[in-house]
């Protein structure tokens, strides 16, 4: 905070030029609040497609990229390459980057919607879902989503420090989010260590004593949601083997044929290696092998159990059953039946949430997404009364589910309503709206240290220079405070 306040204004070198040029202009202003794919996406779209609109895109952290570089595993560089499609839509001359500006607390949505003539809410599924059983505190619990924000440096999680000082872990959920953290493990560090993973994670995970995952799901293996390329690298993970049980996959085989292409793929792989016979290559390399995973299916955690230190020292979960209910869809149902596992670590990767940005923003918490009408907001849900000039895109519109791919098709949805309203003059064009220059004033005015898109810069390129020592292609920065002094070191206090 201290640091904050003492690097309030700054004379800003380079943004002159743009920012009179668009304190001049009268042409379309669009705001979109969050960095992510989302954000970029829709932003491209606008910017192509509308040749006047002008995008200003606000990121509550000081780097932008959202999921791109704190979700996506360190050893999924080419996942990370969008980042420079996202490069090249904020060095356009009519993007502007505001980082270190969190919406709903810095600066509300509400008040940016009288300054511009579309305002996008893409900021994500910020929270997560939780089992709601007893233990779920107990040390040695902790969500995906901030175990994965610990080996990629986020700041609110980089100082986890989770126990890896046992040998059995269970990761509760069947997503890719369950197996990325299965994989980062149960991987050999040296296959991590030229990756982007936080020199912190990578310490910890050298001397970590996990040799055995369990990944437990509630249905069986039709329903799982990971996909096959994730499953591919675990079926190959060195010094790894699998424990598939052949009774989950005999009654599954002969319903592979009457499934869609992409998932009997899926289930496919999964059949032929639970139930073919293993070649003699595989079942010498399984000899070999010193960690394992298994998949565990039809079970729902009922407690973690802990010792009198409030530590996990195991699960209970009950077995289910499927049963088909009156819409054809088969669901999980109790059979009374419990087993335990001993572990000393559970990971809960049951899904992520968003959550409500600020009072008077519609918001369906229900389904924990903006209510919308194909990216247009709508009052409340199931309404279809438009809200003009405010749109969503990406998880806090869909829903926190599917790639990178999922979202970048929804966000051009989102850009292509926009761009319509704009042409078909159902926003307001002509009017004169709030200029960047005019923000950048409003914002120094509050204390607002906003980070433009060249003051990231400085933070990616300290970051890439720090990661060359070690052979890495960048050692993320994780203090905010150490971000926010990286940004600004070119500025004099004005
Ligand atoms: C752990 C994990 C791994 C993944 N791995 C892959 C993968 O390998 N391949 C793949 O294709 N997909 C992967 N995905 C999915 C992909 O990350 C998502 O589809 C995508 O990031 C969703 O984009 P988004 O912009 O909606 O959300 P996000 O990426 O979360 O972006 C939202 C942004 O909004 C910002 N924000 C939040 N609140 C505010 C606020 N109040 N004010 C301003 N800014 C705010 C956030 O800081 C964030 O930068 C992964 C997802 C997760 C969770």
């Amino acid at each position: 905070m201290a640091l904050q306040n003492s690097i309030r204004t700054f004379s800003i070198k380079g943004k002159i030029t743009r920012n009179v040029f668009r304190s001049m202009t009268t042409a379309p202003r669009v705001c979109i609040i969050g960095s992510g794919p989302a954000g970029f996406y829709t932003a491209q779209y606008v910017l192509k497609h509308h040749k006047k609109a002008e995008v200003d895109i606000f990121e509550k952290l000081p780097v932008p990229f959202g999921l791109v570089r704190y979700g996506v595993a360190p050893d999924h560089p080419e996942v990370k390459n969008a980042s420079s499609t996202f490069e090249e839509v904020a060095e356009s001359r009519r993007c502007s980057f505001f980082g270190n500006v969190n919406v709903g607390h810095d600066i509300k949505a509400n008040e940016l919607r009288q300054f511009y003539d579309a305002v996008v809410f893409a900021y994500g599924a910020d929270d997560d879902k939780r089992l709601n059983i007893p233990g779920e505190d107990a040390n040695g619990v902790y969500a995906a989503r901030s175990f994965v924000g610990w080996y990629n440096g986020l700041p609110a999680h980089a100082d986890l420090a989770p126990n890896l000082n046992c040998e059995t872990a269970v990761i509760i959920g069947q997503g890719n989010v369950a197996l990325d953290v299965a994989r980062l493990l149960l991987s050999p560090t040296s296959l991590l260590k030229h990756t982007d993973i936080c020199s912190h994670a990578l310490a910890k995970l050298e001397t970590s004593r996990i040799k055995k995952v369990h990944i437990i799901g509630r249905r069986g293996p039709i329903e799982v949601s990971f996909t096959t390329k994730e499953l591919r690298e675990m079926i190959r993970l060195d010094g790894t083997k699998l424990i598939f049980h052949r009774e989950d996959f005999v009654d599954v085989r002969p319903k592979v044929s009457e499934l869609p292409r992409q998932r009997k793929r899926l289930i496919e792989l999964m059949c032929k290696t639970a139930l073919d016979p293993v070649t003699p290559n595989e079942e010498a390399r399984r000899g070999e092998c010193t960690r394992e995973w298994e998949l565990n299916f039809l079970r729902t955690p009922h407690e973690i159990l802990t010792d009198d230190d409030n530590n996990v020292c195991g699960i209970r979960l009950e077995k289910n059953r499927l049963v088909k209910n009156k819409d054809g869809v088969y669901t999980p149902e109790g059979t009374g039946k419990c087993e335990e596992f001993s572990c000393g670590m559970v990971l809960r990767s049951v899904g992520y949430k968003s959550i409500k940005v600020e009072e008077g923003i519609p918001f369906d918490v229900r389904l924990g997404v903006i209510p919308n009408f194909d990216g247009r907001v709508v009052d409340a849900p199931n309404s279809k009364k438009i809200l003009k000039g405010l749109y969503c895109s990406g998880w806090v519109k869909h829903g926190p589910v599917g790639v990178i791919v999922t979202t970048m098709n929804e966000a051009f949805a989102t850009g292509q309503r926009i761009v319509t309203d704009l042409n078909e003059g159902v926003l307001g064009y002509s009017k004169e709206k709030m200029s960047a220059a005019d923000m950048q004033a409003l914002m120094s005015k509050r204390g607002i240290n906003y980070v433009t898109f060249e003051d990231y810069q400085n933070i990616d390129n300290e970051e890439m220079l720090r990661g060359k020592e070690n052979k890495k292609p960048r050692e993320k920065i994780t203090s905010f405070n150490e971000m926010l002094k990286i940004a600004f070191r070119d500025k004099k206090p004005s």
